[in-house]
């Protein structure tokens, strides 16, 4: 059956947004920025996302919030800015396929680390929590987002609560309750936590599956193990939202992936931060990581309780244990064909650190065997394809937003370089830094 697929263009752009609230200026702002708002990057390696490969001494035209032209015959339009941007990679806006918000502060941490669109997967903030500790649901974020002031938050888009049911006719029922706030996609969780709780039968999550189709909605599927994943693609999955990590993917899943024609998303960094935090990560020592982390988290992480208790926790050893799973997993379905689309799963627990768990995702999807220009593509355009919103963003090409990350080193020669960033652009207008009197609060 044909998906109709709940599309980014009906949010508003931020000139709509303006239109709202300030009626006629708009289209004398619009007027005047035509004129005023053209940036020429001149010089960069461009990485434009789509796979091809990186084209040198290059130039970006950006007029508005778009991509106007990039190439190395591009002419730089008379009265642009323009901007030397010799010896830089310019990289399209990082894109999520797997985020979880829960504040305006994580969508700030996301967008100054490059991370220009997140597709949220489930609300993490129940109402009673909301009530007393301040945290938001991801219908109310995507409202602020839409009326942000250009440049200050990401794209987010979101799926609500993640939905469940016990019968059939409860799970139908939950399709239809969520369906007037609109989300973006419709979510479902399969999975018995390692044995602990109950989980949906194929009846029960096949209706949640099938009601949403009927309603146009895309379904995106939590799952664990590889049985698991056959059961909800065979039922009409439209996303695998995690690694299959119980065993070793067969040629009856690589064939349903085809079949489908779906992406794989391998939240690698969601199975790390399971057990990393038993002792001291690395990752507390990357100044990259540092800049954004708020020393409350690293206290609570780094205490000797907690730490011994991720040591005792047959669940972290069990994920811990099944993490080259996943690795091998993700290198065979990427040598198979299958699309991959980067996600990490951060924001849905402790240590799981937006913005900067993406850029490790990147890191690890390379260690799973996939090149630095696989991994690229993974959260670049393969995300937003994956998302349904590739005619907007995802690539550097012409009539794209202009959402792109300037890099002082090529993350083709090493992955890590994703996280040398000389700024960060959404809709063609600087990222502030954090704390900065423009920078999201
Ligand atoms: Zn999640």
């Amino acid at each position: 059956m044909k998906i109709r697929i709940r599309r980014w263009s009906r949010i508003p752009t931020p000139c709509i947004g303006a239109m709202l609230a300030l009626g006629w200026i708009c289209s004398g702002i619009a007027g005047a920025a035509d004129e005023g708002s053209v940036k020429a990057f001149v010089g960069a390696r461009i990485i434009d996302g789509t796979g091809k490969p990186p084209v040198e001494k290059a130039t970006l035209v950006i007029r508005n919030d778009r991509v106007e032209a990039v190439g190395t015959k591009v002419k730089v339009p008379a009265g642009a800015q323009r901007i030397n941007a010799a010896g830089m990679t310019i990289i399209p806006g990082i894109v999520n396929a797997h985020g979880h918000v829960s504040s305006r502060d994580n969508l700030g941490k996301y967008l100054r680390d490059g991370i220009t669109t997140i597709w949220s997967l489930g609300d993490t903030c129940p109402d009673a929590r909301r009530r007393t500790e301040g945290c938001k649901s991801e219908f109310e974020l995507r409202e602020e987002t839409r009326r942000a002031e250009p440049g200050t938050l990401p794209r987010l888009y979101v799926a609500g609560p993640v939905l469940s049911g016990t019968t059939p006719e409860s799970a139908r029922k939950a399709v239809d309750e969520l369906i007037p706030n609109k989300p973006d996609v419709v979510k479902i969780r399969e999975d018995d936590y390692l044995g602990t709780r109950p989980k949906m039968s194929p009846d029960v999550y096949g209706a949640l599956i099938d009601e949403a189709h009927k309603k146009g909605y895309r379904v995106a599927a939590h799952i664990v193990l590889l049985a698991d994943a056959k059961g909800v693609l065979k039922a009409g999955a439209d996303f695998i939202a995690h690694s299959v990590r119980d065993v070793p993917v067969d040629d009856e899943f690589i064939q349903l992936m085809k079949q489908r024609d779906i992406y794989y998303c391998p939240t690698l960094t969601r199975e790390i931060s399971t057990y990393v935090y038993a002792e001291t990560p690395a990752l507390f020592k990357d100044p990259f990581f540092l800049k954004e982390a708020d020393m409350a988290d690293i206290k609570k992480l780094e205490a000797p309780g907690f730490q011994e208790k991720i040591r005792n926790d047959p669940d972290a050893r069990w994920y811990k244990e099944h993490f080259e799973v996943a690795i091998q997993n993700l290198k065979k379905v990427s040598d198979a064909g299958i699309k991959i689309a980067m996600g990490t799963d951060s924001g849905a627990g402790q240590g799981r650190f937006q913005g900067y768990f993406e850029h490790l995702e990147l890191e690890y999807e390379v260690k799973a065997g996939l090149t630095p220009m696989q991994a690229l593509v993974s959260a670049t355009s393969g995300a937003a394809k994956a998302m349904g919103i590739s005619d907007q963003v995802g690539t550097l090409e012409a009539g794209k937003f202009a959402d792109f990350v300037v890099l002082s080193a090529n993350p083709l020669d090493d992955i890590l370089n994703t996280r040398k960033i000389e700024s960060v652009w959404k809709a063609g207008i600087r990222v502030a830094a954090r704390n900065s009197s423009s920078s999201p609060k």
